[in-house]
This record gives structure tokens, C-alpha cells and sequence, in this order.
């Protein structure tokens, strides 16, 4: 039957159709016109911004099942509290927590933001018109770029960077200027601690148009975190040349002492210039939820408020609801041992350490983190003469393409840290191999297992 029908249906959609004129019950044959390939193409704005590392690198995981230390995301459980909190929402007898919230912002979620935030800062937060809610870290970048951004401006982006900065520059017409973080010579360490930002290059990057830099403390995928001395200096350069600050803050309850997070929008003077971006994924390992904020002064706020209005409007009620009771909670625990902001990073401190000693056996070399909970890795220390890249994604920098070897010749994933360089500095990221260390310690344990085998290859 349907073999009967195939040829009719083929000739019904390559040659004539029949559309039903709304008005008229008679069929009216059309031709099929060929689509235009210009007008229908992807509008110029986004050109150049086609392709994506987690697009690539999460469909490589799926065809190939590796131990998957590449995306960054928790593979084992969050505070028992935070799930807890949607089961209890879903059950609550007020049916309006299933309908639209306030759009800048659930008010239970934005008056424990700027309580948590006010209380860090010392200084009173506005819940109303300092504090906007999004989608993820994600929403809150794009509000603050977009929300700024000129066609033609200048944004400084400090490298290595969280990859979606760049496209959501070039999205607002702006131009990225590139300033990397480098490794002092002869560091010794092996630790995040050892880059710096070199302060005649960012000074240098500072001009007229210069509208905005974008930071981000603990550092993704280097695991920096920025000291005071280092903020100091690059307020100093925002205030000279009248410059906003986005300070990309979403692992800021995961620092290793004796790093301590410190927030640019709490130097002097900087409150007024610099909006600071957090993310419910990360601060209580649910990144699923997709939920992110901004806080800063109102003036830049509503900025980001009239792009938030104008692309998503409002987030998920529920989840909102669920997050400020999480939050709510974490401050009735502040500063004790059991609050999840502070054991979270000792968690993950043993899971660092464990993580730098097995890479370190298999013979890379780690760039032990401050910060974060991931760790770049030198994999050039390998035997090179036994990693056979030429079949894999030719054109790519090295360390991409070693991604590959290793997902194809060891089942194990990390992700490459070339991504997030611009294509000028590409190279200051190719030695390197980022993996992921919120994993359950099971998990841990294999990659150690893959890595010994790993070495043993080498040395047949
Ligand atoms: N900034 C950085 C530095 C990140 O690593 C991520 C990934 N979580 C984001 C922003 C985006 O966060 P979210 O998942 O909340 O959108
Ligand atoms: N921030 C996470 C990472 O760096 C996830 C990024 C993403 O999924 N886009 O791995």
C-alpha cells in the first residue's frame, strides 16, 4: 500500500501542491518555487560563530561512550536540600508557583540574591533593580553584552576564555581584543598561580573605544584565580578609561586555599562599573537547571533588563522558587563546616589532588588549579612518536585533535583547551588537554586505570 502511494507522494513534493486558500474551498495549483539560497542563509551577525565546542565534543561522547571527562558537570549527587526543594515546590498547595513569575526575576529568589550578595559586598543590593535572573550564565553574559555592547566597540577578553564570549561580542557588532594570560618563564610550580596577565600587553589593550573587558575568577578552563593585586590593576585601567567590568564569577564557591575569591564589583569604585555573573549549575551542582543571575548597579541593570525582556522575558517559576529556598537555606549556614559554599571546595580539593597525581604518573603535566574543577594537563610530555594524530580532525590545532586520539585509542574524553583562545593565539593552548574533576571518585579511579594503560602503551 504504502510502496503504492510513494510515487505520488514523491511527485506532490517535488513538482505541484495544492494549498487551501483560507478563504476559497477551491485548490489552486502552485509551483514550487526553489528557495533562495541568500535570503534564507544565516543572517551575517552570526556568520563565522557556526560552529561550537560542546556541540562537537558532546556528540563525540555520544558515539563513542568514553569515561567522559569533557563537558563540566557533576556526575554524582547535589545537596540533598536543593533536589528536595523542587519535589517540595511541585507539592506546595500555591498552583501559582506552575505559572509565570516576575520577569526580571522570582522576588523570592532576587531578595536572597541581594541579601547573599549584599552581605559579601557590604553594602545593601536592591533585589528589584540590582539583581536580574536568566537562563544559566549563559542568559546573564548575553544580557550584559548585549545590553552594552555598540557595533564597532572594543571588548577586552582576557584568554583563556569561557568560548561563548567572543561570539556574543561579534553577535553585538563589537570587536574582541585578545589579551592572554601567559605562564611566567621558568615557573616552576605547575600551579594556576604561575599565569599572569603580562600589564604592558593589557594596558596596551585599553584605547578609545574600549567599552567593556570581560573577566572571569576562578578561571575556565586554567583554574586562575585572580588576586587582589591583579583586580586592583585592572580596575585601575577600567576606571582611567571609563570601562565596564563583566566579571564572570560562576565558581566562586570553588576556591583551594590559600586562594581567596575576591569580587571585582567590591574594589572601590568599582561597584558602579562592573556587573557580576553567577550560575545555580554551578554553585549548587545542578547544571541542568539552567538558571543564572546578574548583579550591579541599576543603571547597567536595566540595560540588561530591556535585553532580558526582549529575548527570554521571564525563566522557569519552580526552579526559581526551588534555587532561592536552596539559597535560603546555605545562608542559615553560612560559615559553618556543613554549608555546601564551603564544603563543596574541600570535596573537590581531594579529587583535584588525586586527579594531578595520576596524570602526573601517566607523564603530563598538570597546571594544578586554584580554582574551578578543571585541570589542564601538558600532554606533549607524552612519547609524541607513539600518538599517530594524522587521522583525526585535520586542520585542528593539535590539542583538539588529540582529544580524539585519546577518546578513539583509550575510550577517555576531555576537552581542548584551544577552544577557548581566539584564532591568533591558538597555539598557547595546543600543548594542553582540559579534564574535568566533579566526578564521583569510581569514575576518578578509571581514568587513573586508562591513563596507566595509557603509559604501558607507550613504553611497548
Ligand atoms: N561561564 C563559565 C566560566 C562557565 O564555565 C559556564 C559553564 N557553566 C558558564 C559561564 C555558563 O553557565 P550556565 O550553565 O549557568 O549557563
Ligand atoms: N561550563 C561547562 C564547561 O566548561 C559546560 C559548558 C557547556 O555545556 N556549554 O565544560
Amino acid at each position: 500500500m504504502l510502496r503504492r502511494l510513494l510515487p505520488q507522494l514523491r511527485n506532490l513534493t517535488q513538482s505541484t501542491c495544492f494549498v487551501t486558500a483560507p478563504t476559497s474551498a477551491t485548490l489552486r495549483p502552485l509551483s514550487t518555487t526553489v528557495m533562495s539560497s541568500d535570503k534564507f542563509s544565516l543572517p551575517q551577525r552570526y556568520k563565522g560563530t557556526e560552529t561550537n565546542i560542546w556541540v562537537e565534543f558532546i556528540q563525540l561522547a555520544l558515539e563513542n561512550k568514553p569515561l567522559n571527562l569533557g563537558q563540566g558537570f557533576p556526575d554524582y549527587g547535589c545537596p540533598k536540600h536543593v533536589t528536595q526543594g523542587v519535589a517540595d515546590v511541585m507539592a506546595d498547595p500555591n498552583l501559582l508557583l506552575n505559572q509565570y513569575t516576575r520577569g526580571y526575576g522570582h522576588p523570592r529568589l532576587v531578595n536572597v540574591l541581594a541579601k547573599l550578595y549584599g552581605g559579601l559586598l557590604g553594602r545593601t543590593i536592591d533585589p528589584f533593580s540590582e539583581v536580574l535572573v536568566s537562563q544559566g550564565a549563559y542568559g546573564s553574559l548575553y544580557n550584559a553584552i548585549l545590553g552594552h555592547v555598540n557595533p564597532g566597540d572594543e571588548v577586552i577578553i582576557i584568554e583563556p576564555f569561557f568560548d561563548c564570549y567572543e561570539p556574543m561580542v561579534r553577535i553585538a557588532g563589537g570587536r574582541p581584543v585578545f589579551v592572554p594570560l601567559r605562564r611566567r618563564p621558568g615557573a616552576a610550580t605547575g600551579s594556576s598561580a604561575d599565569w599572569a596577565l603580562d600589564p604592558a600587553e593589557l594596558e596596551a589593550a585599553f584605547g578609545p573605544r574600549t567599552k567593556m573587558i570581560v573577566l572571569n575568577t576562578p578561571n575556565n578552563p586554567l583554574g586562575k584565580v585572580f588576586t587582589r593585586a591583579e583586580l586592583e590593576a585592572i580596575a585601575e585601567l577600567c576606571h582611567r578609561h571609563d570601562v565596564l567590568c563583566v566579571s564572570d564569577e560562576v565558581y566562586e564557591w570553588m576556591v583551594f586555599a590559600p586562594a581567596e575569591h575576591v569580587r571585582i564589583a567590591g574594589l572601590p569604585g568599582m561597584w558602579e562599573r562592573t556587573i557580576t555573573v553567577g550560575s545555580a549549575g554551578k554553585t549548587f551542582s545542578v547544571t541542568g537547571w539552567k538558571l543564572g543571575w546578574a548583579y550591579g548597579p541599576a543603571s547597567l541593570v536595566r540595560n540588561m533588563q530591556v535585553v532580558h525582556q526582549n529575548t527570554l522575558y521571564a525563566c522557569n517559576t519552580p526552579l526559581q522558587e526551588a534555587l532561592a529556598r536552596s539559597f535560603e537555606h546555605e545562608l542559615s549556614l553560612m560559615g559553618q563546616p556543613e554549608c555546601y559554599f564551603t564544603s563543596l571546595a574541600e570535596e573537590l580539593l581531594a579529587k583535584r589532588d588525586f586527579m594531578a597525581r595520576f596524570l602526573t604518573d601517566c607523564g603530563m603535566t598538570p597546571i594544578v588549579p586554584e580554582g574551578g574543577y578543571f585541570m589542564i594537563a601538558d600532554w606533549t610530555s607524552l612519547d609524541k612518536k607513539k600518538i599517530d594524530l594524522s587521522p583525526y580532525a585535520p586542520g585542528k590545532p593539535d590539542d583538539h585533535r588529540f582529544v580524539y586520539w585519546l577518546v578513539h585509542h583509550h575510550k577517555l574524553q576531555g576537552i581542548p583547551p584551544s577552544s577557548f583562545y581566539s584564532d591568533e593565539h591558538k597555539s598557547l593552548g595546543e600543548n594542553y588537554i582540559r579534564f574535568c574533576f566533579i566526578k564521583d571518585d569510581k569514575n576518578l579511579e578509571k581514568a587513573e586505570g586508562i591513563l596507566k594503560q595509557l603509559k604501558e602503551s607507550m613504553s611497548d
